[in-house]
């Protein structure tokens, strides 16, 4: 099946990279993606980076996680979007947009006709969280921020939902696992389980790390939630 977000496309067997506008009202950003679509049927998987601005690891992780995967060797759909935030990882700045200077990962999944990050948030959940099969959102410790590794999702109350959540979060290999009581909240991860979708928030490396070494651990982790889901087989 031929995946579409927006204007960009991708045949089975295809991988796509290309930019999408994405209108905050006071002024358009460009979001950068990766569509790889593979050769056979499986889940649509979306991942996520830059959500904050500060957090390199997995803006590097994905960026080369896109240019590693066969969409030929692959079932299923992956989307990959390094920088989800971009005002805030170009701006430079912590937790908070430039923009409005309000935390987007505490507003979604966002109101297309509220304020600049709002609206980003909202971006996001139409044009690439709504419709997938798992959502997972890359975080790091900001340059301020001591951070151990670690891996977080939410209770629901739904059972079949709450088994893909747990299996989705153990399945990245980190020793730590917390999960949250309710799926209430603005986080990413949060909004999506609303909509039924599995989601994990995954934080890897600390004080704005950057190096090769930690980016290499996330990509291993994302490997691991790639053969957990089908995707790929080793
Ligand atoms: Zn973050």
């Amino acid at each position: 099946m031929t995946l579409t977000i927006g204007t960009l496309r991708a045949e089975p067997g295809r991988k796509t990279r290309g930019v999408l506008p994405a209108d905050l009202g006071t002024t358009t950003v460009e979001v950068p993606l990766i569509l790889v679509n593979g050769a056979r049927p499986g889940p649509r998987v979306v991942i996520t980076g830059g959500v904050h601005g500060g957090e390199f690891i997995g803006v590097d992780a994905t960026t080369r996680l896109a240019g590693l995967l066969e969409p030929e060797e692959i079932a299923g759909q992956v989307v990959i979007c390094p920088v989800a935030n971009p005002p805030a990882v170009y701006g430079g700045r912590l937790n908070i947009s430039p923009l409005d200077g309000v935390n987007i990962n505490r507003v979604f999944p966002g109101d297309r006709d509220g304020g600049p990050t709002d609206r980003m948030a909202a971006w996001l959940f139409e044009h690439l969280v709504d419709g997938a099969d798992a959502y997972v959102d890359l975080h790091s410790g900001g340059i301020d921020q001591h951070l151990l590794d670690f891996v977080g999702y939410r209770r629901t109350g739904d059972t079949e939902l709450d088994a893909k959540n747990k299996a989705l979060a153990h399945a990245v290999g980190y020793e730590r696992v917390i999960f949250g009581t309710s799926p209430e909240g603005g986080n990413s991860h949060a909004a999506a389980n609303r909509q039924g979708i599995p989601a994990i928030l995954v934080e890897t490396g600390q004080l704005g790390d950057r190096h090769p070494d930690t980016v290499r651990r996330l990509l291993d982790a994302l490997h691991r939630i790639l053969h957990h889901l089908g995707v790929i087989e080793a």
